[in-house]
């Protein structure tokens, strides 16, 4: 515990750490920042973390240019692209204020909601979710379909603890972070764990705005990707699933069985090489399903039991290059290891 009584005690802690990971955002973190900006109450002490994950565009640049002209934002640059989760546990580990809200840096989650994020915890919660209202004409259809499915099947198929239509656009506070900080699975699915945590909670509902430029980075590859490890980090359902229908299908063929064994002592002929390959070619394809979820849940435990770091910091700007980074346990190499 001393590592968090370090932190909170620390004299760098601020009220407020804005953290948002920004992947080839160039044109999109100018605005990003002067908005964030113009909304903050002037009382609060804040700091904003751009962390760029691999960007090959301009944005390192652009973060050095921000930082320059003001002290309270820092660029922590990841070596190479990790992916928006990772980026976001490593705004996380290096946020110091006493509440941390994260948004994405392409304008989707509009700053203008931050106000209202922070009168709820004012009210007393501990995690106030920023809930976009699906705009079907704004993010696509398909995007808006398979997403709202995606939370209902979570929640109502495999029980996983999490907030309806609710992105990574949220508030925590330093106690709720402290708890975050101690998963350190490599494949995360971060509203999962938030959800997991428990606390009390509240919502603050707005409209989503369209990318302002730049494209989506989760293509449909990435969506399935993100749905799949969702499902098998948070869920042993699927593994019963396949028990149960193996389960049903080899009763069904002992009843089958004894269908033809009485048809052929009463008729004497039982017929049908269809049947035969209708029956291959269902057991086969459960076998592979059942394979394939096998498969899900063992690559997971791979990446799990190498217990990597989660991610490289290849370079720090700012807020006095993040409070002189070697005091910070978090993000200095020898204690660590990225996985607390
Ligand atoms: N992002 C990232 N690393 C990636 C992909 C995305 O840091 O590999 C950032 C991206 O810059 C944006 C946020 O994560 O700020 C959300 O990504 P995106 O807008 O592509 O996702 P979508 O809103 O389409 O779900
Ligand atoms: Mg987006």
């Amino acid at each position: 515990m001393d590592m968090v009584e370090d932190l909170i005690n620390s004299e760098n802690c601020c009220d407020l750490s804005i953290i948002s990971p920004v992947y080839n955002e160039q044109k999109n973190l100018n605005e990003l920042y002067e908005r964030i900006k113009k909304v903050l109450p002037a009382h609060l002490k804040w700091e904003l973390l751009l962390i760029d994950d691999g960007s090959r565009d301009l944005t390192q640049q652009v973060i050095r240019e921000i930082c320059s002209r003001d002290k309270r934002v820092c660029g922590i640059f990841l070596s190479r692209n990790y992916g928006h989760q990772i980026a976001l546990t490593a705004g996380y580990d290096a946020a110091k204020g006493r509440i941390v809200i994260s948004l994405d840096g392409d304008l989707q989650h509009p700053p203008e909601v931050i106000p209202q994020i922070l009168s709820l915890w004012e009210q007393g919660y501990d995690i106030v979710y920023a809930r976009r209202k699906i705009d079907h004409k704004k993010v696509g259809w398909f995007k808006g379909i398979t997403s709202r499915l995606f939370y209902r099947i979570m929640r109502k198929v495999f029980r996983v603890n999490l907030v309806e239509d609710v992105a990574d656009f949220r508030l925590m506070t330093r106690k709720v972070v402290e708890h975050f900080l101690k998963y350190r699975e490599s494949t995360r699915f971060l509203r999962g764990i938030v959800g997991d945590l428990g606390f009390k909670y509240a919502i603050v509902d707005y409209n989503q705005d369209i990318r302002r430029s730049g494209e989506t980075k989760y293509n449909l590859r990435k969506m399935i990707g993100f749905a799949l490890n969702g499902i098998t980090s948070f869920s042993n359902a699927p593994l019963r699933v396949s028990t149960i229908i193996g389960l049903i299908i080899s009763s069904f063929s002992i009843i089958y069985a004894a269908w033809i064994m009485y048809y052929k002592v009463v008729y004497g002929v039982v017929s049908g090489l269809a049947s035969i390959m209708v029956g291959i070619f269902f057991i086969g394809g459960v076998q592979l399903i059942s394979i394939g979820i096998l498969g899900e849940y063992i690559a997971n435990i791979f990446t799990e039991v190498k217990r990597r770091p989660l991610y490289c910091i290849s370079d720090i700007v700012g807020k006095e290059e993040k409070d002189i980074s070697n005091r910070d346990h978090r993000l200095s190499g020898k204690a660590y290891s990225s996985r607390a």
